[in-house]
């Protein structure tokens, strides 16, 4: 067993923290402050590969292993959290056509959005279907042609500035998840409103909006997988979805103990540094302790994934729940060491704390990740399997 890091691991790491230091950090304030996305910070991450992680070679991707992506998520997410889970939605979004469509969806759709030319949305969320998603309502009702798809989707990243959504919608009446379908919608299409930007606490970077449909009319060669996949490919999809907004709280994580460890050398109570009382040189020991167990979790999970491992969904459940939770816990601390400079928006950390808290509910709240993994454990010998 080897905890170490390849050379090209470490290579792409460094490059990974020298952009998000440089190109990043500096703006991210900015971007949280005036809900700006980035859209020229999405184009430079594109040149790096930054859009096409895990995504084919052949239409224009890196062809990464999700463990060496988890480390590039990581070190961008250290500068901006919000930014940085949009870059792993996005990469998200080009796997699934990239895994599951067709060769003229992959090669009409895969390039452009590697290279930032087109941006990408999920669409699986709806107003009374959250962590329910399999009791979606939104349909797809077949014609000569294709479909003819209407309904709406709630809390979609990216929605309003992105160009290509993945929509899951029922093809069938039964109510089963066997009833439900994945295609790739033109966002700009006839019949495809928006809904205004949401008010968050975090996420500013990013828009999040519902969209609606009505009577928007697919082609029949926008169907991701074969009919009644779609719930599946939703599922496949979260699963790696988990391991990047793991690496994300991660990489806030990080960037929080980065700031206490300057903060508490330079800020002076009572005569002394910070740094000096035992006190917080305790927070410190646990949170940098929950941050390294954090880090393995997910990579131990990415790992999993990428050796197709049967047991891959919970480990993916099991790192999201604790790097998540962990990620928001260390970043709330680190604005208590800061006292209230930490409450101010002079300083980065009070943003990674609200950035990073969207974790803990999105991608599956971490209330349904531990359904995910109490079911896949008290399954037959499940305890047994996952160790
Ligand atoms: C900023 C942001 C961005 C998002 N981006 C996207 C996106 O791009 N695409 C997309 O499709 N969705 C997106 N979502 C939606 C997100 O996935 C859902 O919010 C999430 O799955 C929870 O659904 P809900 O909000 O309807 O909460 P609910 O499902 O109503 O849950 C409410 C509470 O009940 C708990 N609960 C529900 N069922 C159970 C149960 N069986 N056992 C125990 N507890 C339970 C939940 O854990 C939660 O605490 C986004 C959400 C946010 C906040």
């Amino acid at each position: 067993m080897d905890f170490g890091l390849t050379p090209d691991q470490i290579l792409f790491q460094n490059m990974a923290r020298e952009f998000a230091a440089k190109e990043m950090a500096p703006h991210a304030a900015s971007w949280d402050e005036h809900k700006i996305f980035p859209k020229t910070l999405l184009k430079k991450a594109a040149e790096l590969g930054f859009l096409g992680l895990y995504i084919s070679e052949d239409v224009g991707g890196m062809g990464m292993k999700r463990l060496d992506a988890s480390l590039i998520f990581e070190e961008l997410a250290a500068a901006c959290p919000s930014t940085t889970a949009y870059i792993t939605i996005h990469n998200m979004v080009t796997w699934m056509i990239d895994t599951f469509g067709s060769e003229e969806l992959r090669q009409t759709y895969c390039p452009d959005m590697v290279a930032g030319l087109k941006f990408g949305s999920y669409c699986l969320t709806e107003p009374s279907a959250g962590s329910d998603a399999g009791s979606l309502r939104s349909t797809a009702e077949k014609t000569r042609d294709g479909w003819i798809l209407n309904g709406s989707k709630a809390f979609i990243s990216g929605a309003g500035e992105s160009d290509v959504l993945v929509v899951m919608a029922r093809t069938g009446s039964s109510g089963a998840t066997s009833d439900i379908s994945a295609f790739v919608v033109d966002a700009r299409a006839e019949g495809i409103s928006y809904g205004e930007n949401e008010r968050k606490l975090g996420w500013n970077s990013q828009p999040t909006r519902s969209v609606s449909f009505d009577n928007v009319l697919i082609a029949k060669s926008q169907l991701l997988g074969e009919e009644g996949m779609g719930f599946k490919i939703a599922m496949r999809g979260l699963d790696g979805g988990r391991i990047n907004i793991g690496s994300c709280s991660v990489g806030a994580a990080q960037g929080a103990l980065n700031h206490v460890h300057r903060y508490m050398h330079e800020r002076e109570q009572f005569g002394r540094s910070l740094a000096s009382f035992q006190a917080m040189q305790f927070k410190v020991a646990d949170m940098l302790t929950k941050l390294v167990a954090s880090r393995q979790m997910i990579r131990l999970a990415a790992s999993k994934l990428d050796g197709k491992d049967k047991e891959a969904s919970s480990y993916c459940a099991m790192a999201k729940l604790f790097a998540t939770d962990n990620g928001f816990s260390i970043c709330n601390e680190a604005v208590q060491i800061f006292g209230g400079y930490g409450y101010s928006r002079e300083y980065p950390v009070e943003r990674l704390m609200r950035d990073s808290r969207a974790h803990q509910i999105l991608e599956g709240t971490n209330e349904i990740m531990r359904v995910i993994i109490a079911r896949n454990a008290l399954a037959e010998r499940g305890a047994e399997r996952i160790r």
